[in-house]
């Protein structure tokens, strides 16, 4: 059931909380983006609706457990942002559900994904039913946003936060779905901020080749061998845009080897452009990664990037050549 080993201890500990009767009314699982939060989320879900747990895992047998299997259980909902919003309405439904009781005299589970995707008005709502949860539900967010939510929904929730610091588990189980280098596999793991989700997706996408792509453009602008106009139209072209939180997560790292933080050498296979001796080098990077995330935003929004990719081609022609060399 659990294709995700980093998250065996926390599905474990919520069989005990199920298990025992125990289970919180409201949990939160934070972390960073790119754990599976959401599918922890549905293992606890499904654990709250089997009707014949096991020993340590769900039985996979009753009439719970095929419901929940067919994506049909009515008593488990799970509300995920509309148009990058959770809507008040969407909450309001919430509200209205939890005072049902349980189709199948068991558990009724509400998971709410990317909490942190709620507006407001959602949150004042979602926080009344917080305030008095009955007695059979169990709520479920999930954020990799920690900071933005309420600190009165935070402060009403069981609070879960989902971390893995085995590296070597992580890369095992990249390695186990897909068929690329370790080297490969460490260079997705730089750029995801080592997220084993995202990982696999840079790589089952081929999006190592495009930021080597990228990042040669940028060298070669730099060197005054490409202009401005000509990489943008061709970023644009070719969906580039896509990978620019690859590039931000590249320079990023660029600073951490700069100050000895991590190994130089895993960058190298991504670019050999030696960004050290340039003057003021971790200002200007945070200026460029500003920038960057300047038009990931606008990506979001109906408005052209063009513009603003031009800008931001510019001002690193301007930094990154100008009063320095790049070897
Ligand atoms: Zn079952």
């Amino acid at each position: 059931m659990n294709n995700y080993p980093w998250l065996k201890v926390y599905v474990d500990q919520w069989h005990n909380l199920v298990k025992t009767q125990s289970a919180p009314h409201a949990i939160l699982l934070s972390g960073a983006k790119g754990l599976a939060k959401a599918e922890l989320a549905k293992m606890m879900a499904h654990i709250s609706v089997c009707e014949d747990l096991q020993e340590s895992s769900v039985c996979n047998h009753c009439k719970g457990c095929h419901l929940f299997n067919s994506g049909n259980h009515t008593d488990v909902t799970i509300i995920t942002a509309e148009k990058a919003v959770i809507k008040v309405d969407q909450i309001r439904q919430l509200s209205k559900d939890v005072v049902l009781s349980s189709t199948r005299n068991n558990y009724r589970v509400m998971i709410i994904e990317d909490a942190e995707k709620m507006n407001k008005a959602s949150a004042n709502a979602l926080l009344k039913t917080l305030e008095e949860p009955p007695a059979n539900v169990i709520i479920i967010l999930t954020t990799s946003e920690i900071g933005y939510l309420l600190a009165t929904i935070k402060s009403r929730c069981f609070k879960v936060n989902i971390k893995s610091n085995d590296r070597q588990l992580l890369i095992q189980w990249i390695q186990q779905n897909c068929t690329n280098s370790l080297d490969e596999i460490n260079q997705a793991m730089l750029l995801s901020n080592d997220s084993p989700v995202d990982s696999l997706t840079i790589l089952k996408d081929n999006k190592l080749t495009s930021v080597r792509f990228m990042l040669e453009d940028l060298d070669q602008l730099a060197k005054r061998q490409s202009g401005v106009l000509e990489i943008s139209k061709k970023w644009l072209k070719e969906e580039s845009l896509n990978n620019l939180s690859l590039i931000a997560a590249y320079f990023l790292n660029i600073i951490k080897a700069n100050n000895s933080l991590i190994e130089k050498s895993i960058l190298n296979s991504l670019s050999h452009t030696n960004y050290a001796n340039i003057q003021g080098l971790d200002k200007k990077i945070l200026n460029f990664i500003n920038k960057t995330y300047d038009i990931i935003n606008r990506l979001r929004t109906p408005l052209k990037p063009e513009l603003m990719l031009e800008e931001l081609l510019i001002s690193w022609q301007n930094d990154f050549v100008v009063n320095d060399r790049l070897s």
